[in-house]
């Protein structure tokens, strides 16, 4: 297979030269639409520009803007994270909350939908702003569990035996400083009916100089076993340097795997789909989900039909051997774990 570096031309200057500590390549990712579509060499996209985006701003890593293609107007990685017009259309059925989290909320931050799980809302902010997000309108300055310095969230933790799985999510939780992330995991240390500390992220793939020294200790220092789920949608994501991130996170104990979302005109093709199991392999990690878009307001545009995907998934299937294949999914609300998708079952 070829490295999708290899075909990602010329990449602006302001892009190839990153500062090593990711603080600064967070701060300094591309916010300005307009300023990405130059770089890029597609100044004469403007016109399909969001009116205004400032509600979900436009946020891009440098290093993520460079494994784009110049020139390219339908690159995959570019269609995941520019605000288009196409996002101010209205569409019956894509709502603010699509898939219920305010009604699973059990305490400041904390969501409870499946047995044995609690998932926290770690914080409200992502090195990356990807449009289709269903929590793009999430009311994140309300409910935070870190803001309260996680107590609210460790006390329900401690009082419900049953889960032994907390999932930080966000938001990215990897956009906390470890020093927050260690107050996090010192309180839970003390609670013995957790056993395995989820993270949901997108750093290693869009921001990969999160993983660093002060990151792989305080994973090492766990009491719990770890598992770190990414988020790549096509195989174009992941360079060289994605793999050194997450041979750390491995290094560091942690169990890998990858959950995409199904986008039209990203990965809604066989082939991109196959790519993108092969390449996550290859750098040590198994698909997990491929999800169904979730309904929020803005997302029409990367809408895929159910008998699509469904196609998809099984042409997947007769392609790949089946650990490669990921499971398809869709959150439906007040379901108790995500449902797979079936034949028959179209909405
Ligand atoms: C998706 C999700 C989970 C995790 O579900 P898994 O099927 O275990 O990956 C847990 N809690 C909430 C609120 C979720 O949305
Ligand atoms: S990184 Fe995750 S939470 Fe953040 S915008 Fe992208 S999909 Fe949403």
């Amino acid at each position: 297979m070829i490295p999708a570096s290899s075909d990602a031309a010329q990449p602006d200057a302001a892009m190839a030269s990153a500062p090593a500590d990711w603080r600064q390549q967070f701060r300094q990712a591309f916010t300005d639409p307009l300023q990405l579509l130059q770089a890029l060499g597609l100044a004469h996209l403007a016109p399909q520009l969001s009116g205004d985006c400032s509600a979900f701003p436009m946020r891009v890593p440098r290093v993520f803007a460079a494994r784009m293609r110049h020139g390219d107007p339908n690159d995959p990685l570019l269609r995941q994270v520019l605000p288009l017009n196409d996002e101010d259309e209205f569409s019956a059925g894509y709502r603010l909350d699509p898939v219920g989290d305010h009604s699973a909320r059990t305490a400041k931050g904390v969501l409870q939908k499946y047995a044995g799980r609690a998932l926290l809302i770690a914080t409200g902010s992502c090195a990356v702003n990807c449009r289709y997000c269903f929590r793009r309108h999430y009311p994140y300055s309300e409910d935070i569990a870190a803001a309260a310095g996680w107590r609210s969230a460790v006390q329900q933790i401690a009082a419900d035996t049953s889960i032994s799985e907390v999932i930080l999510s966000g938001g990215d939780p990897l956009a906390l400083s470890t020093a927050k992330l260690a107050e996090l995991s010192n309180a839970l240390g003390d609670i013995p009916h957790v056993r395995r500390l989820r993270i949901h992220t997108r750093l290693p793939v869009v921001l990969p100089a999160r993983i660093d020294n002060a990151l792989r200790h305080w994973l090492q220092s766990l009491p719990q076993r770890v598992v770190v789920v990414i988020h790549a949608n096509h195989a174009q994501e992941i360079d060289p340097s994605v793999g050194v991130a997450c041979a750390r996170l491995r290094d560091a104990g942690a169990s890998l795997l990858n959950q995409a979302v199904l986008l039209r005109g990203v990965n809604d093709h066989i082939d991109a789909l196959c790519d993108l199991s092969e390449r996550v392999f290859d750098i040590g990690v198994l698909p997990y989900y491929l999800h169904q878009l979730d309904r929020v307001a803005g997302a029409t545009h990367y809408a895929v039909s159910d008998s699509n995907a469904l196609q998809l998934h099984a042409e997947l299937r007769s392609r790949l051997p089946g650990y490669l294949v990921p499971r398809l999914v869709r959150e439906i609300e007040g379901k108790a774990s995500k449902t797979p998708l079936s034949e028959g079952q179209f909405t």
